[in-house]
């Protein structure tokens, strides 16, 4: 890198760790990042715990770290709504039809289901049901807006494949002709309020992952610089055949350090 960062992301899973083990080296780095007085931002998209539960996750793998240092999608709307507030300048209403697990990350806000000014959509699993469904859109046509916590096509679970809740932004988004706001990686707005809450522009930032798409690609599409670690969903085939060309490629996060001068 042509100088260091002012502040470096980090991708959780697969990048400083795996299951519960801290890749090799992890703790360490991090140590040395911090001694060498740049910024650091811990990012997931999980949307199902909230910050503190994430936040004591990693303090027992052994990694140090302040609350507010780790943004998840949840925190990441929670950061957006904040910085609308600012913009409108008055507090925003909101309605969170998301799990009850991670409802107290947005407790700061006033909750309103008749007239919210944004709706933040997440997972609420067996919930959904049509009144729900036409209850939102009513909203979303009558002027809130849409703040999606992700917009997955579908997922893994042990008895087999499920339709996610892109199903429900997307059919949101084609009834009301509105485009929700999309929050975790690999979405520009995400990157932006992460970079926002440490203060960096783009081109003082560098974000480290092990997904090319989502944490490489997302981040370059402002400017962020990406390395690429090849730990966790790094697979070399993949990697070689993608129109994605990381900034820097590590076999670990043990040797980031080699790369940011
Ligand atoms: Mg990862």
């Amino acid at each position: 890198m042509s100088r260091t960062p002012k502040l470096i992301m980090l991708d959780l899973d697969g990048t400083l760790y795996v299951g519960k083990q801290p890749i090799p080296g992890a703790i360490e780095c991090i140590k040395q990042l911090r001694e060498r007085g740049i910024s650091l931002r811990f990012l997931t998209n999980t949307t199902t715990k909230p910050q503190d539960e994430l936040v004591a996750q990693l303090r027992v793998m052994g990694f140090t770290l302040e609350e507010d240092e780790l943004i998840s999608a949840p925190v990441g709307a929670k950061l957006e709504l904040l910085s609308l507030q600012q913009q409108l300048r008055r507090p925003v209403r909101i309605w969170p039809v998301v799990a009850d697990s991670i409802k107290l990350d947005f407790s700061e806000f006033s909750w309103d289901e008749k007239k919210p000014d944004y709706v933040v959509l997440g997972d609420i699993g067996d919930a959904w049901d049509l009144s729900l469904i036409n209850r939102l859109f009513n909203v979303i046509h009558g002027g809130a807006e849409l703040i999606a916590l992700h917009k997955n096509r579908f997922w893994q679970t042990e008895d087999g494949l499920k339709a996610d809740i892109g199903f429900f932004v997307a059919g949101l988004e084609y009834v009301s002709s509105k485009n929700a706001r999309v929050m975790g990686k690999p979405n520009r707005d995400f990157y932006q309020r992460v970079l926002d809450s440490a203060m960096v522009s783009a081109e003082d930032a560098l974000m480290v992952g092990d997904d090319i798409d989502s944490d490489v690609g997302g981040a370059q599409l402002i400017g962020i610089k990406g390395c690429l670690v090849e730990t966790g969903k790094f697979r070399r085939a993949y990697f070689e055949q993608s129109a994605v060309a990381p900034d820097y490629l590590v076999p670990s996060i043990a040797n980031l350090l080699s790369v940011i001068a």
